[in-house]
């Protein structure tokens, strides 16, 4: 359905045309504005927590509720430092910092370019430190060393950290996996391009615990899964880049990574992530246990572990960037035309699905039924009920914000108790009766090819 009208040319100003609807429409606010705003913090609006909760929980649905080989978990952001030491975190988990001598500006080594300062285009440098990425605080009134903590800058540990309580519990065999949603920090040295890096982030993870000899089939199953989601997501295969990451760049205990990219306004970087961890974890922090044993020869084992990793921000941020269009539509003034923007995102990712519009409001009897159908239609979907402004203007509201269905009441339904239903992406208009209002819409929300 999409691509009907010519679709405008869109200017290099995708991330600020973004942006700015952002937070127009309420989906994605600069944080603690009023207070001259904390450098590349966000909030999430009205639309955008719901938004980035569709993206949760279809995750959840499909990867947890729907099959039987995964349960989840919902842990602690604040684990014992003993996690991080045993993990490698305390020690590796770093980047290089680099100083400009000229402008004092702090760069990751690896962003300078040619040998000079993004910033100031000087060309001497302190010598690269090892800047470690986790944030930390204090648990309890003595901010001293004993009471060092920090903030879990992945939700994967604790996944491994409770295996054998998750094992025993939901009484699971290989293979099998964990799953969690949740924040994770990182003290990122350039955080940055909205909500892409950030210093606060949400992560869906899975740790897929495997046999040794299986962990290839696994790892192509999990990136078929992967690609199916992103194709669900809206996000067109062309921009996306499957990197396999080469011997010597990927983590020494990995045998396989893949870092799925994608062709952002702001060039081409990491959306999501799949490796092959070996024993690695689970070695770790049961050194001298291993946690399984095969069923018929009783050996005790370490299982292996594939980690298919969503930033989730960053879908929200594809999702967004993937729905913008800009489309050229007749207006009613003969001959004439105007520019709508229009978020085509997949029905399931749109934050309300239904809007709910009187035609007019100054007539109390449109504007009465108008809430009954609102009312009824509240109880099974997203809706919005809005009553400012002239038609046009309202559907064109819905449109910005990807409402894939306005139902309009007018004089009509009163007389026949019909209502209109617009498509979003055609912009085509119908009457349907109020009795099969609600088959209606939930067969075209259904329609796979949305
Ligand atoms: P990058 O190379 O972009 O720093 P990474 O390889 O360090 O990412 P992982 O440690 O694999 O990222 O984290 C898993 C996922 O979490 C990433 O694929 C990404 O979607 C998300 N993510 C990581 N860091 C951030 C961040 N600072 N802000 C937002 N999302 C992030």
């Amino acid at each position: 359905m999409r691509g009907k009208f010519a679709k405008v040319e869109l200017m290099e100003d995708l991330m600020a045309k973004i942006i700015s609807l952002s937070k127009r429409r309420g989906f994605i606010f600069p944080g603690s504005e009023i207070y001259g705003g904390l450098a590349n913090s966000f909030d999430y609006g009205p639309l955008g927590v719901e938004l980035k909760n569709n993206i949760k929980q279809e995750w959840w649905k499909r990867f947890v509720q729907q099959r039987s080989d995964i349960v989840g978990i919902d842990a602690a952001l604040i684990m014992n430092p003993k996690v991080w030491e045993a993990s490698g975190h305390l020690e590796n988990f770093s980047d290089p910092l680099v100083e400009c001598k000229k402008c004092n500006t702090r760069f990751r080594e690896d962003q300078i370019q040619d040998e000079k300062c993004p910033n100031c285009k000087g060309k001497e440098f302190s010598l690269p430190r090892n800047f470690n990425l986790m944030l930390k605080t204090f648990l309890g009134p003595a901010e001293d060393a004993a009471n060092t903590v920090y903030f879990r800058p992945e939700t994967a540990q604790a996944m491994f950290v409770d295996f054998k309580n998750i094992l025993s519990a939901s009484r699971q065999n290989i293979p099998f996996g964990i799953a969690q949603v949740g924040k994770a920090f990182r003290n990122e040295i350039t955080p940055g391009n909205f909500i892409f890096r950030t210093r606060e982030f949400e992560q869906m993870e899975i740790e897929y615990f495997v046999k040794e000899e299986e962990w290839e089939e696994h790892f192509e199953n999990w990136l078929n899964e992967m690609k199916q989601w992103l194709k669900d997501l809206g996000v067109s295969e062309k921009k996306l880049h499957y990197v396999d990451i080469p011997d010597g760049e990927r983590a020494h205990y990995s045998k396989r990574t893949v870092d799925i990219e994608y062709e952002y306004p702001f060039g081409q970087k990491e959306l999501y992530g799949l490796s092959y961890r070996g024993d690695f974890d689970l070695k770790n922090h049961f050194p001298k246990d291993a946690p399984c044993r095969d069923a018929e020869s009783k050996d005790a084992f370490w299982p292996h572990v594939i980690e298919p990793t969503w930033g989730v921000d960053r879908s929200v941020l594809v999702a967004m960037l993937e729905a913008y269009h800009e489309e050229e539509v007749p207006t009613a003034e003969e001959g004439e035309s105007a520019t709508r923007v229009v978020m085509k995102f997949p029905f399931w990712v749109a934050p309300v699905k239904v809007a709910i519009l009187p035609l007019v409001k100054n007539k109390p009897e449109v504007v009465k039924k108008a809430r009954e159908v609102f009312d009824m239609l509240k109880l099974q979907f997203p809706c919005q009920y809005d009553e400012a402004g002239a038609i046009g203007r309202r559907y064109r509201r819905q449109d910005e914000i990807g409402t894939p269905f306005c139902v309009t009441v007018d004089f009509d339904t009163l007389k026949d108790n019909s209502v209109t239903i617009r498509d979003r992406d055609t912009m085509k208009q119908n009457r349907v009766s109020l009795d099969s209002l609600i088959t209606t819409i939930k067969e075209r929300l259904n329609d796979k090819d949305n």
